[in-house]
């Protein structure tokens, strides 16, 4: 039986209806948990309940949150196979993210679940997301390292998801690469996400991971949109901010006629402000190589964020920042992979990078 920490932060799952709407409610969700059968069931894993005191809506974190769960897990970490955050559905793509940059090395699963109706209704989502995560869990624990997060069935990397629907039970997606594992009859996991089984395989180090604390560094996202005034973007890059998440159109495009734009982006790329050109569509990736718009950012000193999504980006612009690196290492680094949070150019799918260096040709007939 798999040891597992639960580390109950707050969030819509564990919330109880008061006079003021949804609030969540010390005690609450760990006394529904007790009284509902399925938990107490075989084939459930050993689990025990840290909270948070006090519990909070997501909406409301902050790096310093992140920390706490960090370090609740560095400091659990021996005593357990595995760890379920339970966490608020609106930040948990930015906590998921910046955990996996936060804890490493870390060589046992970190998997973050929520829901979009409290457990404490009838008709919810909480009981199947709880449910499955420490199924799955269960099943998996020894084989599976890094930060997850489960969502309707779907376990996706920690840094490669966004909330894609207010909604729906579907809540998360990882839009440029597929789930690592899903829960039909069986609960799957991808084989290259899982170490070989013992007694073959090694089995998972029991050394704390370190935690890096994020933060410190200012950092920001900014989406463009038409009619953008260059004086808007200036006050973005002002000091004190160190590095900037620039959600761009299309293939990472700008309006590059716009020469009060270019030039801010100059200004500030050219005062060692970092800046990282991701994509507003949810698929697909800057490539800042394709067209006019794009050649015009390079050369005013942004560089590609590739397909991540926006609170990966953040989260390793704040994790690079702490490590002290010097601005241009900073922008090095951001172009590369270092925790699966970025599908570098040379190992797009073929047929992807066929097509891209397909039209690159043609536009520049
Ligand atoms: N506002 C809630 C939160 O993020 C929403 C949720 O949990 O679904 O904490």
């Amino acid at each position: 039986m798999a040891r597992i920490l639960i580390v109950y932060t707050g969030g819509t799952i564990g919330m109880k209806k008061t006079a003021q709407g949804y609030a969540p409610v010390p005690g609450y969700l760990q006394a529904q948990i007790e009284a509902l059968p399925p938990f107490q069931s075989d084939g459930m894993p050993a689990f025990e309940v840290h909270a948070f005191d006090p519990l909070l809506d997501s909406a409301n974190m902050a790096p310093r949150d992140w920390l706490r769960i960090a370090e609740t897990i560095r400091d659990a970490y021996a005593a357990y196979d595995g760890f379920l955050v339970v966490h608020g559905t609106d930040t948990m793509a930015f906590t998921s993210s910046a955990l996996s940059f936060m804890l490493d090395p870390l060589d046992k699963p970190v998997v973050l679940t929520g829901s979009q109706i409290p457990l404490a209704e009838t008709r919810n989502d909480a009981q199947g997301n709880l449910l499955t995560a420490l199924l799955l869990l269960e099943q998996y624990a020894a084989r599976l390292a890094g930060v997850f997060l489960h969502f309707n069935d779907r376990l996706y990397r920690g840094n490669r998801v966004t909330k894609v629907n207010a909604d729906a039970f579907a809540a998360f997606d990882s839009p440029n690469v597929p789930p690592v594992g899903t829960a039909g009859i069986n609960i799957e996991i991808a084989s290259e996400a899982l170490r070989p089984r013992s007694p073959e395989g090694p089995s998972p180090d029991d050394t704390a991971p370190a935690v890096t604390a994020l933060g410190d560094a200012t950092v920001a996202a900014f989406r463009l949109f038409p009619g953008l005034e260059a004086r808007y973007l200036a006050n973005v890059l002002a000091p004190p901010v160190q590095g900037v998440v620039l959600e761009c159109y299309g293939s990472g495009n700008a309006p590059h006629a716009n020469t009060d734009f270019l030039e801010a982006l100059r200004e500030a790329t050219a005062r060692g402000v970092v800046i990282v050109d991701v994509t507003q569509p949810l698929y697909g990736t800057a490539d800042l190589e394709l067209y006019a718009t794009g050649r015009a950012l390079l050369d005013a000193g942004v560089v590609s964020g590739y397909d991540m999504t926006t609170e990966a980006a953040l989260a390793k612009l704040y994790y690079l920042f702490e490590q002290g690196h010097s601005t241009d290492r900073v922008a090095a680094l951001m172009q590369k992979n270092l925790r699966g949070e970025l599908t570098p150019p040379e190992e797009e799918p073929t047929s992807v990078g066929k097509t891209r260096r397909r039209l690159a040709r043609y536009r520049q007939r």
